[in-house]
């Protein structure tokens, strides 16, 4: 039900969580995190119930964080409100992760297709699905933006969708269609959200993106695109906002 991106030099699951918190109003089950670690690897921790639970989680077993992570609250769909069911979900045999608010129309026809592809899952949850579709895109094409236009055509329903990959650390791609998805823009640091609450301790500049359009943020760029890749313009405003 919340979903927040950054990438940047500064403490990464600080940033999530800060965004997560902000985003508790509206509503969810499960909490988590993914971010690219100080040695390239990709970790995840996740858990359903409140953030707190998701906090003990992190004060116990802490991320090394290297400047690139997302952060997902849940309000379950499909599958049950669990730890395993929690977002991000994985792919690429642990090397990307996916957070989705949303639904997945055409989830069962892309499950049997990846688990034919010999994809075994782990969680019932529609999600779970496009991250093995991304990852066997991602093979296939071997670039992470590509293999996310691919799946993002391929995806019926309502979806904001951040993925990012361990090989292609400091950048985050987003999908909105029919779901809202906003840019925060920093300095050196940029960042995503369902709405501005996510990242608004850090930066008032923002971008509102268009329905049917893939972001991509690095710490030095944002671009805009189309689903078919064309670049798009995009108008900056100011968030106002008093806290
Ligand atoms: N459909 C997804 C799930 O049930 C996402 C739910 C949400 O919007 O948080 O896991």
């Amino acid at each position: 039900c919340g979903i927040v991106g950054y990438v940047g030099p500064n403490d990464t699951v600080e940033v999530l969580l800060n965004g997560l918190r902000r985003l508790e109003y509206r509503g969810y089950d499960s909490a988590g995190v993914a971010v690219v670690d100080t040695n390239g690897s990709l970790s995840v921790r996740k858990r359903s119930g409140k953030l707190a639970r998701l906090e003990d989680l992190l004060e116990a077993s802490p991320l090394d964080a290297s400047g690139t992570g997302i952060g997902h609250t849940r309000w379950a769909t499909h599958g049950g409100p669990t730890d395993v069911n929690a977002h991000p979900h994985l792919g690429d045999e642990g090397k990307l992760a996916v957070i989705h608010n949303g639904i997945v129309e055409n989830f069962a026809q892309l499950r049997s297709e990846v688990e034919s592809a010999g994809v075994e899952l782990l969680s019932e949850t529609d999600t779970e699905v496009v991250a093995a579709l991304l990852g066997l895109e991602v093979a296939r094409q071997g670039d992470l933006e590509t293999a996310f236009r691919a799946v993002v055509a391929r995806l019926h329903g309502t979806f904001t969708l951040l993925a990012m990959h361990r090989d292609e650390p400091g950048k985050v791609l987003a999908a909105r269609h029919h779901s809202p998805l906003v840019i925060g823009l920093g300095d050196g640091e940029n960042f995503l959200g369902s709405d501005v609450a996510a990242f608004v301790s850090f930066t008032k500049r923002a971008v509102a993106v268009e329905e049917d359009s893939i972001a991509i943020i690095t710490p030095a760029e944002v671009r805009v695109t189309d689903f078919s890749g064309n670049t798009v313009e995009f108008e900056e405003f100011e968030v106002e906002w008093d806290a």
